[in-house]
């Protein structure tokens, strides 16, 4: 008998696959995302988007003006592109926050399958070359076990059929958590934070960033700076979740 179907079957037995929808947790018929999830992503995901920073445009706001945000206004960020699934909000923020305190593969799979079509509706994405996933210092890795940003790049590259490098890139210093911090402390927190280490992997190349949530955007905009210092051609980021104008 084939030892992995042996495994395989031994863990379903003591596992048995469990028909939850892997965003909200409701029992589903279909598995994997349910259609309350898939609607509300699809409604909240076509929300318009800055077309720089990707952060979506609040709920219900008259005044709102399409375009180039703020933020983007004020200071360019040094990526050239950031997309979301849909806003940190709803059964997807639990989905993120499950994953990072669980790692659950089967919530990665979920989310990594959205961020998929998140980046091939955005023609400009089509040109990326390499997956790179957001870091975590080693000592952080050693204590969570693994890297949400990671799981998720790997789904995606799977998806995608594209390489994904979780080496090039290091966080090389600890940096306090970024809720409770002005936007000024934010980006001073995370200054020289991130190191490239095999600047040959992303040097030159089209570089697709991943991460799970895009808050300030202030993780993704010093590892952009960390990439182009070796002179990295682009810099797309995708998110699972993202901001909002
Ligand atoms: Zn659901
Ligand atoms: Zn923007």
């Amino acid at each position: 008998m084939n030892l992995k179907y042996y495994w395989q079957g031994l863990l379903e037995l003591v596992y048995p696959p469990r028909r939850v929808c892997s965003l909200c947790g409701s029992q589903t018929p279909e598995g994997k995302i349910c259609n309350l999830c898939r609607q509300w992503v699809r409604r909240e995901g076509s929300r318009p988007v800055c077309p720089v920073c990707g952060r979506f445009a609040p709920v219900r706001d008259p005044d709102f003006k399409p375009g180039i945000c703020r933020a983007c206004r004020k200071q360019r960020p040094s990526f050239n592109m950031a997309r979301a699934v849909a806003p940190y909000t709803g059964p997807l923020r639990d989905a993120v926050l499950g994953l990072k305190s669980r790692g659950t593969l089967r919530v990665a799979a979920a989310l990594g399958e959205l961020m998929a079509g998140a980046v091939l509706r955005e023609p400009a994405f089509a040109a990326a070359e390499v997956i790179v996933p957001v870091p975590l210092t080693r000592k952080r890795l050693a204590g969570r076990g693994f890297n949400q940003a990671c799981l998720l790049a790997l789904e995606l590259g799977r998806v995608l059929d594209m390489p994904v490098n979780a080496k090039s890139v290091v966080k090389v210093r600890e940096t306090r958590p970024q809720t409770g911090l002005s936007r000024l402390e934010r980006e001073n927190n995370l200054i020289d934070a991130f190191s490239v280490v095999e600047p040959a992997a992303v040097g030159g190349k089209k570089v697709l960033l991943v991460d799970d949530v895009f808050t300030t955007g202030a993780t993704v905009e010093n590892i952009s700076l960390a990439l182009k210092r070796v002179e990295t051609e682009a810099i797309f980021v995708i998110t699972a979740a993202g901001g909002t104008c």
